[in-house]
């Protein structure tokens, strides 16, 4: 018994402006086949949970190419193609095998490629043939396509936003092949896609009883596993959408019938699941008459995990125009001024330019008198699975009483470790304004008095109307009605 593992994708929001290169793996998560680590890495989950069950049952595991980008904008064709090839050739190379376990975001796009996913799908189930197990576990964040659902024998989502769950929904996704290649199972598909973009925070109502609620389904009356994909707004392809997916053991009509009844419940919790967004100057208006410290701020328009720059300044001059106090702010991604810090050296003052070198919908750059308060080079961050993500070198600056974290690789707030790692207090602060989401809230809210989601114009601004959709589907609610 062989099993073949490998993992490739990235969150592709269509309207950034900054392509992702072969460079951009590189950057972040690139290991050839037989190299990945221990720790856990941004679609890596099902490769530790099949390192240990492996051992136990005494299968071979056969480890191809893991790779992994920052959300950014359209893969290039070179770098798309290039890490598909790379991996099914290290899947020929690893063949016969009996099973295929992929990681994969569900939400790639590249350019020629409105369905990454399911073209990978596809090619490797033209390698392996229809006698081979294939499974791959994908973020909710994925425009689950027909297509994606005909290539793979099962496909399992993680359910938690921030999301906490991804070891967790690994060891099922491969629970479920293990009993499918044992004959135990014959799972049958059914994909409703309820024609509507929602956003669903998992660590609030109604979104954290979703959850326990599709979980209540699983393993009963024949059904296997219950996902539900978001969607990914900023991802302008037909499949975009929220959409229910349903696996019984042989039963189609009781998959269906599931699929249809969840996806009308979701409907009917639309408008209780959409995020109450402030603007900016609202947001800072609820922090400073907060009665306790720090409160968070999410400025989810220049999420980098959701492909925007990290780089936009508009929180940050409305904190220095309003001389706003006993902020910290961060991750800001400058690698340039990161630079210039470390060429400054900790305890120097000078005046650096931050921000607002992508766009216009970074704002402009913000020219200031800074101190250097500390620096760490190839400074790591603890992920949502425990592992560490790259940020480069990153310096701690202060401002007019904000203290800044630069970072030369850019990613979203993920771990208050970003900060405290500089030397930087977050209790002393009135407001912390990380770029994030909803990721933050995992490490973020065990410090947090308060949380608050800010919207306005960026990258990955929650303002889709704002959007100039071409492809996606429609009607599709809140943008019709
Ligand atoms: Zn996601």
């Amino acid at each position: 018994m062989r099993v073949f593992f490998a993992a490739l994708g990235t969150e592709t929001n269509t309207f950034s402006p900054l392509p992702t290169s072969l460079a951009s793996f590189k950057d972040r998560d690139y290991y050839p086949a037989g190299t990945h680590p221990d720790k856990p890495t941004f679609l890596s989950g099902p490769l530790h949970v099949l390192r240990e069950r492996c051992a136990e049952l005494g299968w071979e595991l056969a480890q191809g190419l893991i790779a992994a980008a920052q959300p950014s904008g359209i893969t290039t064709r070179v770098a798309y193609e290039t890490l598909r090839d790379e991996l099914l050739s290290d899947l020929i190379k690893a063949m016969p095998v009996d099973m295929v376990i992929l990681g994969m975001h569900g939400a790639m796009v590249a350019e020629g490629y409105d369905d990454c996913e399911g073209d990978i799908l596809e090619r490797v189930r033209a390698c392996v043939g229809s006698g081979v197990v294939v499974g791959a576990e994908l973020d909710l964040h994925a425009h689950l396509s027909a297509q994606m659902v005909k290539q793979a024998d099962m496909l399992v989502l993680y359910k938690e936003y921030p999301h906490t769950d991804i070891l967790a929904r690994a060891a099922e996704l491969i629970e479920l092949c293990i009993e499918k290649y044992q004959n135990k199972i014959q799972p049958v598909a059914a994909l409703v896609d309820c024609q509507m973009i929602v956003p669903i925070h998992t660590t609030r109502e109604p979104g954290a009883s979703l959850v326990k609620r599709l979980q209540s389904f699983e393993g009963k009356n024949g059904i296997l596993s219950v996902s539900v994909a978001h969607g990914f707004a900023t991802g302008d392809v037909p499949e975009m959408g929220t959409k229910v997916l349903v696996y019984s053991d042989a039963e189609p009509a009781a998959a269906q019938a599931l699929a249809r009844q969840l996806a009308d419940e979701l409907i009917a919790l639309r408008e209780a699941l959409m995020v109450p967004y402030r603007s900016i100057d609202q947001a800072l208006d609820e922090a400073l008459v907060a009665p306790q410290g720090p409160v968070v701020l999410a400025d989810r328009a220049d999420n980098p995990g959701s492909g925007a720059p990290g780089d936009a300044t508009f929180v940050l001059q409305r904190l220095l125009e309003r001389q706003i106090q006993q902020a910290a702010l961060g991750p800001l991604w400058d690698p340039v001024a990161a630079r210039i810090a470390f060429d400054a050296g900790v305890g120097s003052t000078l005046k650096l330019r931050l921000g607002g070198k992508i766009g216009p919908l970074s704002g402009a750059p913000i020219d200031v008198l800074c101190t250097v308060k500390a620096l760490k080079r190839e400074m790591s961050m603890t992920s949502l699975s425990g592992g560490l993500t790259p940020l480069g070198d990153c310096a701690l600056v202060q401002a007019q009483g904000i203290e800044i974290v630069l970072t030369s690789n850019r990613n979203q707030a993920m771990n208050i470790d970003l900060f405290t790692q500089l030397g930087c207090d977050l209790m002393q602060k009135k407001m912390v304004i990380v770029k994030s989401a909803q990721h933050f809230y995992a490490s973020f809210s065990t410090i947090a008095k308060q949380v608050i989601y800010v919207g306005g114009q960026g990258v990955a601004t929650p303002d889709w109307k704002t959007l100039t959709y071409t492809k996606i589907r429609r009607p599709k609610w809140p943008l019709d009605a």
